[in-house]
């Protein structure tokens, strides 16, 4: 499968042409940044340190899409939404692990899935979507009058949104187990007096700092016991991965918005 790596000079990029330089059966065909990169035609393989590919990184993603079978993007939402569209232009596969993406970023994804196949995941590890499935369990077990849920998570210090894409998947699940829409139960801050907690809402906590891969709790606290569920992300190799096997499961399957756990087979 040949695949083409947007936003190959960031910190994902580099790690995602290295993923796919060790995956067999797939290829890098084509890196993109955006123009006026500094690192526009430089040498995709030399630059994420596995050796030559041959293959220069270009700032127009129109003819790399035209010869590849797969998109994996790992860049801003504004840029994400562009290149959805171009994939479904191109009728090729899509892997999404840009996060931070508005409502209307993600109805325009939604959108372009009716051509191209799509899989959109705040998290790629398999470690976190099994996570999401045992938060939605939990959640779903213990009543809302009794046990109270909280997101934390922390991660390095250039991460530019809030909460992650992972703690947003994490709450997404607590509020399907509890049959509620998230968006209208969740405290994203607390400041001042907020008066007590307000019952059945999902809390997210956010820290920065230094060079955390991304670290996740979902705590249930109940009176006098809690329950801590917990995922430590050692190295950005691990969403990488995910991100081509998402791709290998994408190709030739038909169009349409998927979940990493569809690709995991975690699906209920
Ligand atoms: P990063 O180091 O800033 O990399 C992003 C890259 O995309 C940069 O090289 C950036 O270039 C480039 N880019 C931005 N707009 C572009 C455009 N229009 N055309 C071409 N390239 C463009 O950030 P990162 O740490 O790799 O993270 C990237 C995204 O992936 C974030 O949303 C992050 O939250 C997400 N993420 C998701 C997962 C997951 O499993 N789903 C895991 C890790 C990270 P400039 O520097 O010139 O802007």
């Amino acid at each position: 499968m040949g695949l083409v790596v947007v936003g190959a000079a960031g910190r994902m990029g580099r790690t995602l042409i290295r993923a796919v330089h060790e995956t067999p059966g797939a290829a890098i065909v084509g890196a993109v940044e955006r123009e006026g990169s500094p690192f526009v035609g430089q040498d995709a393989g030399e630059l994420a340190g596995v050796g030559r590919l041959g293959v220069a990184i270009a700032d127009d993603p129109l003819p790399a899409f035209a010869k590849a079978d797969g998109v994996l993007d790992f860049t801003a939402p504004a840029a994400t939404v562009v290149f959805a569209g171009y994939a479904a232009q191109a009728r090729i596969a899509h892997i999404i692990g840009t996060t931070g993406c508005s409502e209307a970023d993600d109805a325009a994804i939604a959108a372009a899935a009716r051509h191209a196949t799509i899989v959109k995941s705040g998290n790629m590890s398999l470690g976190v979507n099994l996570l999401a499935v045992l938060v939605e369990q939990a959640a779903r077990a213990l009543d809302a009058a009794d046990f109270d849920i909280e997101v934390l998570e922390m991660h390095h210090r250039h991460k530019v949104d809030a909460p992650s894409g992972t703690a947003l998947l994490l709450g997404e699940a607590a509020a399907t187990g509890r049959q509620v829409p998230l968006a209208d139960n969740s405290v994203r801050s607390r400041d001042g007096h907020t008066g007590p907690r307000p019952e059945g809402t999902i809390g997210f906590a956010t820290l920065r700092g230094g060079s955390v891969v991304g670290d996740h709790s979902v705590i249930l606290a109940g009176a006098g016991e809690r329950i801590v569920l917990s995922h430590h992300a050692e190295d950005r190799a691990l969403f990488a991965r995910g991100a081509v096997k998402a791709a290998l499961w994408a190709h030739g399957r038909k169009p349409g918005l998927y979940s990493m756990r569809d690709v995991l087979g975690l699906s209920t």
